[in-house]
């Protein structure tokens, strides 16, 4: 049996599917004479060209037009004459078809990416993703295609990028295992977003796990066994049972209003990334979406979205959510969120670098566009923005004025918008410091625990070693929680939970005490936090 940590509830049965880092080292590939390498080489460049192009007609249909063209641009520029005639000179000179892939576009990457120019940037990455796939082409590596696991499949990875994970269809994953990762890690956000099971932070489980391996996975004990005997089938089989069962019991709650034993309205919004995520936060009655990880829209795509299509997304989710609240939070990358095409440079300390509002005050052509398209779909719906990571009063005033800007411009343009409020979140200690002040100058805080955590007791929320001292129990935490909905309640402004100790039943009461008005959590949780708010007598 192998140990982890219990990230998402559930317990998974199933077959495992590894998948490896791929690595496309290519040391031991021995040059055999220039017409053989130039062949392979060709033979690859053909495949490439025959590969993307179906890629890119499927594409067309499933995601449209734009994706696809980017596609198509990496056929345009493999089959530019320089570039083959650039790596068949490197052959010449004694290189492998893979050292001749890797130096020629290498080169184009450092010349694309010193340019200062977004586009010329953008082609960078291409010319990366056509380097990987002719590597990988060359060595005959095959990469799984993780959007089409067999049902029942048990997916175990070092870790899954927030892009990974976005391909899973969950219902054909049982479970989720990682080497590294804990309960507020990105994967297990989105296991739980997608109700599947995980174990996290399993020590050597790419290698101790063997492709086919019959598993069982234990979302609640963090518990992987391999090979299971019958014995622990059947057991684990009526385990999952009555799991199910109580599942379907907390379906009483569907519709019912949240109100504590001792008559106090409290509400439970949800968590989402995408607006598909909607779906299950109507069938769970949430009251409002409490967060909205606009990251998610910019993530496992070639360039950032533009206005129109973030206006889409946004206006999706306020008309389908009917006038209820929808709590927008603005681009949050950085730390463990990568976003290739922005470039955003590597930090000795990503998660005490330029990232979040950070990073968006920094490249306000980026934000405003975010910003015009929320205001705009506001229109539809009950929007709100909220700030992320934020750490002093200049934060925010500076937002404000760009909000500002941009609502002037939409005047000018004639186009049709709502003002929205805004608010912030508070997952910094220097947020808690100030939250007196900060009160005074928005609408309503969102608690962030899975950040305030880490950032108040000093410790990488994705690192096992210190997993320890990553509690939200914590004395520290808690003061800090309680600090900020009693300078909330003073200021009378609206004071909710969006991190995932907002779920907590042992956390619960307590917040229901300080006051706390709002509980958003992922939409799997809903109904048992409903039910936990609504057991509660003080
Ligand atoms: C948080 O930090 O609590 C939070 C909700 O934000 P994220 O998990 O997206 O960093
Ligand atoms: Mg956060």
């Amino acid at each position: 049996m192998l140990k982890g940590i219990a990230a998402s509830q559930g317990y998974g049965i199933g077959k495992a599917v590894i998948i490896n880092d791929i690595s496309t080292d290519y040391s031991n590939v021995k040059y055999t004479d220039a017409q053989s390498e130039k062949a392979r080489l060709q033979k690859a460049v053909d495949d490439f060209i025959e590969e993307t192009r179906s890629l890119a007609s499927s594409l067309k249909e499933s995601a449209g037009e734009k994706e696809a063209e980017i596609l198509e641009g990496h056929i345009v520029m493999l089959s530019d004459p320089f570039m083959l005639s650039q790596m068949e000179e490197s052959i010449d000179a004694g290189s492998v078809a893979e050292k001749a892939v890797d130096t020629v576009c290498n080169m184009f990457i450092d010349m694309f990416s010193s340019v200062d120019d977004e586009l010329t940037n953008q082609r960078a990455s291409d010319v990366k993703d056509i380097r990987d796939t002719l590597l990988k082409s060359l060595l005959g590596i095959k990469s799984i295609d993780i959007s089409a696991v067999d049902a029942g499949s048990v997916l175990v990875a070092k870790d899954f990028t927030p892009s990974m994970t976005g391909k899973i269809n969950k219902n054909n994953v049982a479970a989720i295992i990682t080497e590294v990762g804990g309960v507020t890690s990105h994967s297990a956000i989105l296991a739980r977003a997608m109700g599947i099971p995980a174990v996290l932070s399993v020590v050597n489980a790419t290698q101790s796990i063997k492709d086919g391996m019959e598993i069982i996975a234990d979302g609640f004990k963090g518990k992987v066994i391999t090979n299971p005997s019958d014995n622990e089938k059947s057991k684990y089989t009526s385990l999952q049972e009555e799991y199910l069962k109580e599942k379907e019991s907390l379906k009483a709650y569907i519709g019912k209003e949240t109100v504590t034993g001792n008559g106090i309205k409290k509400q439970v919004y949800a968590n989402i990334g995408k607006p598909e995520d909607v779906q299950n936060v109507l069938q769970s009655s949430g009251e409002g979406i409490g967060l909205f990880r606009t990251e998610f829209l910019f993530m496992d795509r070639a360039s950032e979205p533009n206005e129109e299509e973030q206006f889409e997304a946004y206006s999706t989710v306020a008309r389908a959510m009917n006038n209820k609240e929808v709590i927008i939070r603005t681009l949050d990358i950085g730390g463990d969120k990568d976003i290739p095409y922005l470039h955003i440079e590597k930090e000795e300390n990503p998660f005490l670098g330029h990232r979040a509002i950070r990073y968006c005050l920094d490249n306000p052509a980026l934000f405003k566009k975010q910003i015009r398209a929320i205001l705009r779909a506001a229109v539809f719906g009950n929007i709100k923005i909220m700030l992320p990571l934020v750490t002093c009063l200049e934060e925010v005033r500076d937002a404000k004025k760009l909000i500002a800007e941009c609502e002037k411009e939409l005047e000018a343009e004639n186009k049709k918008y709502n003002t929205v409020p805004l608010g912030v979140m508070i997952e910094t200690p220097s947020a808690v410091l100030i939250s007196d002040l900060l009160a005074q100058e928005v609408e309503f805080f969102s608690i962030g625990t899975n950040d305030l955590t880490g950032y108040t007791m000093a410790v990488d929320r994705g690192n096992a070693k210190v997993s320890k001292l990553y509690d939200t129990f914590q004395p520290s935490v808690l003061k800090a929680i309680e600090i900020t909905i009693r300078n909330a309640k003073k200021a009378g402004i609206q004071v909710g939970m969006c991190g995932e100790a907002a779920a907590d039943s042992r956390l619960i009461p307590r917040l229901i005490e300080w006051g706390l008005d709002e509980f958003s959590v992922t939409p799997g949780s809903i109904l048992q936090t409903r039910k936990t708010i609504c057991e509660y007598k003080a």
